[in-house]
């Protein structure tokens, strides 16, 4: 029999506010079992919210803890049933430390969560003895919180989205706190009916205090914050811009290279080759942020192909504007100057720009982008590499919001 002041201690290092230990037992090969009793003598009825301290029947059970001291410890808890005097029926009470029908404790879950996010999830299910599919079963468990929760307090969302198998279309959208910048939810597909069955969820109580949404350049995403967003500002992400003109800039470049192989003049064709020869870095990476060797190549080209040259000298006064300006209307004048001098090099940039005008704008406002995004793709990357022992993507979605 144990005495007061040990089972006392154990309450103590046991460390769970509603139950005491009263007694417990050392089984070599087995380890630690601790009976524990609740101190509360009454509990909620499920069905109606009543308050019932009549119980019906007890129902006592082995749970798996944290160990302590390396030792594993079982809890023997007492799940008791009470008798609800206005539903008249039975009904089993809540535990706070260890949920229904599950055979460990919400904190050894929660240690066992946190090891899988670093390690694979055979190895943590060796290390602590539980099975894979126990570990599947917390995961799931945590998901199905995870998707309860919801954003309070968000200012400022960011819309983007990532490849989850490069080169296979297959996007999946991922909504960002860019003030904490740290992803909210992450969904299996990029299609405006996903993402809004989330914000619905969110309700007004979220969806009213944003003030700004930041988006890539995809009219879906418009028309869904202008739906569900009536407060928010919708910015135009600086970089999905910088892409579309960059991409445009390539596309010149291949475009010189073919024509180049048309030339007559064989010496002509040769130099133009030779110039535009690994010259797509050159082209296209901020000037700012090129080595000496890639500035001699930038220089060849603008002397070689004065188009491209002056194509790669807007692509950068683009980019200075985004820097420089302070606010919308010098923005904006300087964007308007920009377009009357890039009508006939940018042709598709032009015709975005443009109709994107008002929210590429407001970008001066407040100066927000989905440059976050950019790193936490990374951390995607490594994620979705260490992976293995998860098969689904939820359990790779639970790993993102936790880690
Ligand atoms: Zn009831």
């Amino acid at each position: 029999m144990a005495s007061a002041s040990q089972t006392k201690l154990l309450t103590d290092l046991l460390n769970i506010e509603s139950v005491k230990v009263t007694k417990y037992q050392n089984i070599a090969g087995i380890g630690l079992i601790l009976h524990l009793e609740s101190l509360t003598e009454e509990a909620f009825c499920d069905r109606c919210g009543n308050q019932s301290p009549k119980i019906h029947q007890n129902h006592r059970y082995l749970v798996k803890d944290l160990p302590i001291s390396g030792q594993p410890v079982y809890l023997e808890v007492n799940r008791r049933q009470f008798k609800c005097e206005n539903c008249k029926k039975p009904f089993s009470e809540e535990l706070e430390f260890v949920r229904k029908r599950r055979k460990y404790t919400t904190r050894l879950a929660t240690e066992i969560i946190r090891q899988v996010l670093a390690d694979d999830l055979k190895t943590v299910a060796e290390n602590n003895d539980v099975s894979s599919e126990e570990i599947e079963t917390m995961l799931a468990d945590r998901a199905k919180e995870l998707r309860k929760k919801k954003p309070l307090g968000l200012r400022k969302l960011g819309i983007d989205e990532i490849a989850l198998v490069k080169g296979q279309g297959n996007y999946c959208a991922v909504l960002v706190d860019l003030e904490q910048g740290k992803v909210i939810d992450i969904l299996s597909e990029r299609s405006q009916e996903k993402i809004m069955e989330v914000m619905i969820y969110w309700g007004l109580e979220v969806l009213d205090k944003i003030e700004y949404v930041s988006i890539d350049l995809w009219k879906p995403y418009k028309s869904l914050v202008e739906k569900l967003m009536p407060n928010a500002t919708v910015v135009a992400d600086r970089f999905h811009v910088m892409k579309q003109i960059n991409e445009e800039l390539d596309q010149q470049r291949k475009t010189t290279k073919r024509a180049a192989q048309k030339e007559k003049s064989k010496k002509k064709k040769e130099k133009i080759l030779s110039v535009l020869s690994k010259s797509k870095y050159a082209l296209l990476k901020n000037e700012c942020n090129l080595n000496e060797k890639q500035k001699e190549k930038l220089e060849q080209v603008k002397e070689v192909c004065p188009v491209l040259g002056k194509m790669q000298e807007l692509k950068e006064k683009f980019r200075e504007i985004f820097e420089q300006e302070q606010n919308g209307l010098s923005g904006l004048l300087k964007i308007s100057d920009w377009l009357k001098e890039a009508v006939t090099y940018y042709r598709e940039s032009k015709k975005t720009i443009v109709r994107w005008l008002g929210e590429i704008i407001s970008y001066f406002d407040e100066r927000i982008t989905n440059g976050v995004v950019e790193g936490i793709n990374n951390k995607l990357k490594l994620i979705k590499r260490s992976a293995y022992g998860f098969r689904n993507f939820d359990n790779f979605r639970i790993r993102v919001l936790l880690s």
